[in-house]
């Protein structure tokens, strides 16, 4: 990319201006503007790899907030993105409909279980989340149980952040300033658990006893729990065991509580298997898909209803409709990738890719596992954790700090507070793995020594 030195000057003078323009006009997310330090251009991508406005490369290492899955700019997503955009670019989905929308709503409920066979299309991870709290909760006005209203969620699930998902995510302590917005939601105790956890079945017993307790007492007036299903994302990389999922979701639907799974981070693949609910073996009545389902190419989700909920829906006045929708609902060149995508995880072996890469990341744990400053060490499909003893909190001057190292060295690994984490996209190489356990190894070092610290 460095290869014509004439070029460097006049790339680099571009760049400055976009930080200018950007410094002058844009707001970014969750980001403290007084503190930041300047952004990254980025020019292009490829693999696992982004390369900014100087051609530095930058290995992808969290899959740009967990999207990215086979890989930027991978030729066949490419090929049916420019193919879709020759042929229609999008039409409002009221009154009307097209094959990538109805092809990727036949695939989707072709590889989840049971009857989860509706598709609801909208746009991201928080949209899927209000639609999925929505039908939870109007189906039981539809039903004539209005009494069900009652909504829960685990402490330290996090599910976006629009005013529901914010809602149902208030035990991840992340939106105190909008608390008196929230609508109401019941917490329960998350049992997280790591390699080498011996108090985990106390836990589980904890938090189903919770669960059973108040299932007794006020059963009847719940309308929905929520979960992500084995891993808590934003909270850390949180797991739980897929044992525990299956008695709380046994339990849940013997109360006939319906039961969503927010597989926004844990869809495609990042688990080990396509979907985490296949670990657990049990059918939710909702699953709510985004950020992996289009390869991390654009924005578009997915809120997969079991057939008994549509059909709650069903009757002659628009009064039992669900009334929710979005002006991009179904679009079709999100479709179509998503579409691009799915093939793929068929023709490269993706599912085995992702397997190779666990198997690597049990060679980082083995190397940090003796380290007196790692604590709770966790491996589930691509994702690889632990915690930094005595790390920062989310966003703090350790943690920032850290990031920046990694950035400095071409690595892009954001901390969650004292977490440390690597999602890869799954067409990493071998020799890129290597290197990003050497850097994630040295930032370490570099934190223990004092080396990063700020003036
Ligand atoms: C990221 C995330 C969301 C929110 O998705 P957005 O696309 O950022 O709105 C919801 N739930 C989970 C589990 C997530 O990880």
């Amino acid at each position: 990319m460095n290869d014509d030195p004439s070029r460097d000057g006049p790339l680099r003078s571009a760049a400055k201006d976009v930080i200018a323009q950007d410094r002058r006009h844009v707001w970014h997310p969750f980001t403290q503007h007084g503190t930041e330090e300047e952004p990254i251009v980025i020019v292009r991508a490829k693999g696992a790899s982004l390369f900014d406005c100087e051609g530095r490369e930058i290995l992808d290492l969290i899959s740009s907030w967990w999207t990215c899955t086979h890989g930027h700019s991978h030729p066949k997503i490419n090929a049916a993105l420019a193919r879709q955009a020759e042929a229609f670019e999008h039409v409002m989905f009221a009154g009307f409909t097209h094959e990538p929308a109805v092809n990727l709503a036949s695939a989707l409920a072709g590889l989840l279980p049971g009857d989860l066979n509706r598709v609801f299309f909208s746009d991201d991870g928080s949209t899927s989340v209000e639609v999925a709290l929505k039908i939870a909760y109007q189906s039981w006005i539809n039903r004539g149980e209005p009494q069900r209203r009652m909504l829960l969620a685990f402490d330290g699930g996090y599910h976006g952040d629009t005013l529901g998902a914010m809602s149902l995510g208030r035990g991840s302590q992340m939106f105190s300033p909008f608390r008196d917005l929230m609508c109401k939601v019941c917490v329960l105790p998350y049992p997280g658990t790591f390699e080498g956890d011996k108090a985990v079945g106390e836990r589980e017993a904890g938090a189903l006893s919770a669960f059973g307790a108040l299932l007794a007492e006020r059963g009847n007036t719940i309308a929905a729990m929520i979960i992500e299903p084995l891993l808590q994302g934003s909270a850390g990389m949180r797991m739980c065991r897929p044992s525990f999922l299956r008695r709380l979701v046994d339990m849940a639907q013997a109360s006939g509580v319906i039961v969503i799974f927010d597989e926004v981070a844990t869809g495609f693949g990042r688990t080990g298997k396509l979907f985490a609910l296949e670990q657990a073996g049990v059918v939710p009545e909702l699953v709510c898909l985004s950020k992996g389902l289009t390869a991390g190419y654009m924005p578009l989700a997915a809120t997969v209803a079991r057939d008994g909920l549509f059909d709650a829906f069903i009757g002659d006045s628009f009064g039992r409709a669900l009334p929710h929708g979005h002006s991009f609902t179904g679009n079709p060149l999100a479709c179509a990738v998503a579409l691009a995508s799915l093939a793929l995880f068929e023709e490269e072996k993706t599912l085995e890719r992702i397997a190779a890469i666990n198997t690597r990341h049990r060679t980082l744990l083995a190397a940090v596992a003796d380290r007196p400053d790692v604590v709770r060490p966790r491996l589930l499909g691509s994702m690889v954790a632990f915690d930094v003893k005595d790390g920062g909190a989310y966003q703090s001057d350790q943690s920032r700090a850290l990031r920046a190292w990694y950035l400095g060295r071409g690595l892009n690994i954001r901390p969650l507070g004292s977490t440390l984490y690597l999602m890869p996209p799954y067409c990493i190489s071998e020799s890129e793995l290597s290197r990003a356990y050497a850097g994630l190894v040295e930032g370490l070092d570099a934190a223990a020594s004092g080396v990063l610290s700020r003036p």
